[in-house]
């Protein structure tokens, strides 16, 4: 009995240790195609344009009546100037007083269209941080291999970059086939509902469907981001959907009156007890997505890693933890939820009867805003505290990477390197395409411009720059992209 025990045990471990180093063994050696013909394009002075397009302070802010229009109406202006063939040659649509909506019209009607989006909003400095910017923050500096400022990365930078390739492409005489269409919001930092939310609008009331849409929110990433994943090369990650996104507030009820004769369980001790709670019931580890990053990086991974990540089906648990070390991975496993906002009393010696909190969350694809409410309801637990939802708006459509739009994606960065692992991943910050989802399925977030660790802390925070180096390498993988996406036979099947 014993025996045939250990005979049964030995045999499961054979097969494991077959299928792992099956799995193993077996990882694709990537191939790398020929680089594709050079361009007769010059955007060695795209970096001054961009120095020019940061100095103009056009920040959202979450009270409107507090964003300078005039600011934004001269940062417009100052676009027909730097791209006098682009707003000459193309329909101009300026939409809700302060976003645009280009049309560069194709030969062929009957193809669906492609669009490319950015903003032109940047969120505010924190006075308390703004002595830490080596160069103020709208000076728009060219130096030390950088040009500085509030919107170099967000997203000044993908707009500069985006409409100087254009410019360029019209001014050779180019003419699409299939129809382009361009849309600038202005105020994506704060939800981007009356500018790309408009533009969105006025497409659907014309009837306008594309093929896809790419947006900001992919980059070149330096291994230094990889490091959970063992990716010893930079990778091309674009962001094939994002998650949805939940404030929720809570409140806290408890005895009031004089400190020096306190009843226990307070607001604010209740209102801590529920936080507490949120943070130790967050949803399991699911490893569904990453799964999908981690497959084309295998070949550029470390042998132990390699192995281990050829065999998820057998190590998950373990893969999870690894991978979670790092926040960004951790946030594209699961929903995540962190207080934001608290607030209560007035005065050292006086109980406040109510506390309050707001508690961010980011959901996962499939989650939404009242599943998701009923959830918290359940385990917090406690009739004295109430939650209810101050916004939220679910996760955009997913869908694989796969298919003529992700394959046009796909053809346009390996023109700009063979060499380069691309691989895709579910962004867990947010972009105006959530705007968009009745514009077009097929979204994804990418721009040729890289990203490292000392470069992502300067979004949203101090020191925000853009390397002047790799900055023409953005322009020409718009270029690329534009004009390959205005060629029909790439997506001429697409109807
Ligand atoms: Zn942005």
């Amino acid at each position: 009995m014993v025996k045939n025990a250990l005979k049964i045990t030995g045999l499961l471990l054979g097969i494991v240790i077959t299928l792992t180093l099956y799995n193993f063994f077996t990882i694709d050696t990537p191939k790398v195609s020929s680089k594709a013909p050079a361009l007769s394009l010059d955007a060695s002075l795209a970096h001054e344009v961009l120095a020019r397009a940061i100095r103009f302070p056009t920040v959202s802010y979450n009270d409107r009546t507090k964003m300078d229009r005039k600011t934004f109406a001269s940062y417009l202006a100052f676009l027909y100037t730097e791209f006098p063939t682009v707003f000459s040659e193309l329909d101009v649509d300026i939409v809700a007083e302060m976003s645009l909506l280009l049309t560069w019209k194709g030969s062929n009607v009957s193809l669906k269209p492609a669009m490319f989006i950015a903003h032109h909003d940047v969120v505010p400095i924190n006075p308390e941080t703004e002595e830490e910017w080596k160069y103020p923050p709208f000076s728009g500096t060219i130096a030390d291999g950088y040009i500085w400022g509030r919107g170099a990365i967000d997203d000044k930078g993908n707009m500069i970059a985006l409409l100087y390739a254009l410019e360029e492409l019209v001014k050779t005489g180019f003419e699409p086939e299939r129809s382009l269409y361009f849309g600038f919001g202005h105020d994506e930092e704060i939800g981007g509902k009356k500018g790309a939310g408009s533009i969105a609008a006025l497409l659907k009331k014309r009837g306008k469907k594309m093929a896809f849409i790419l947006d900001e929110g992919g980059a070149v990433a330096d291994p230094d981001l990889l490091k959970e994943l063992g990716v010893k090369v930079p990778t091309a990650m674009v962001a094939i959907a994002e998650k949805g996104y939940l404030d929720v507030l809570v409140e806290a009820r408890g005895p009031a009156g004089h400190s020096s004769k306190p009843k226990p369980d307070t607001s604010l001790v209740k209102l801590s007890r529920a936080l507490l709670k949120l943070e130790d019931n967050q949803p399991p580890l699911d490893n569904r997505y990453v799964i999908g990053t981690i497959e084309p990086l295998l070949p550029y991974m470390t042998k132990g890693n390699q192995y281990l990540l050829s065999n998820i089906w057998l190590f998950g648990p373990l893969v999870n933890q690894q991978l979670a070390q790092s926040a960004e991975m951790a946030a594209s496993m699961h929903r995540t939820v962190v207080p934001t906002i608290a607030r209560a009393g007035i005065k050292s010696n006086v109980i406040p009867p109510l506390a309050r909190a707001t508690v961010n969350l980011r959901l996962f694809p499939g989650e939404t805003p009242e599943q998701v409410l009923k959830d918290l309801v359940t385990i917090i637990d406690d009739p004295d505290v109430s939650i209810s939802i101050l916004r939220g708006h679910v996760a955009s459509p997913i869908k694989p990477a796969s298919g003529k739009e992700w394959d046009l994606l796909y053809q346009s960065i390996k023109e700009m390197d063979p060499a380069l692992p691309i691989t895709s991943f579910l962004d867990f910050g947010g972009t105006d395409l959530k705007n968009y989802y009745d514009v077009s399925d097929r979204q994804f977030r990418f721009a040729f411009h890289p990203l490292n660790r000392d470069i992502l802390d300067g979004m949203h925070g101090v020191n925000e720059k853009m390397p002047v180096k790799s900055y023409a390498k953005n322009v020409e993988f718009f270029y690329r992209i534009l004009s390959n996406a205005a060629e029909a036979n790439w997506l001429s099947e697409i109807e």
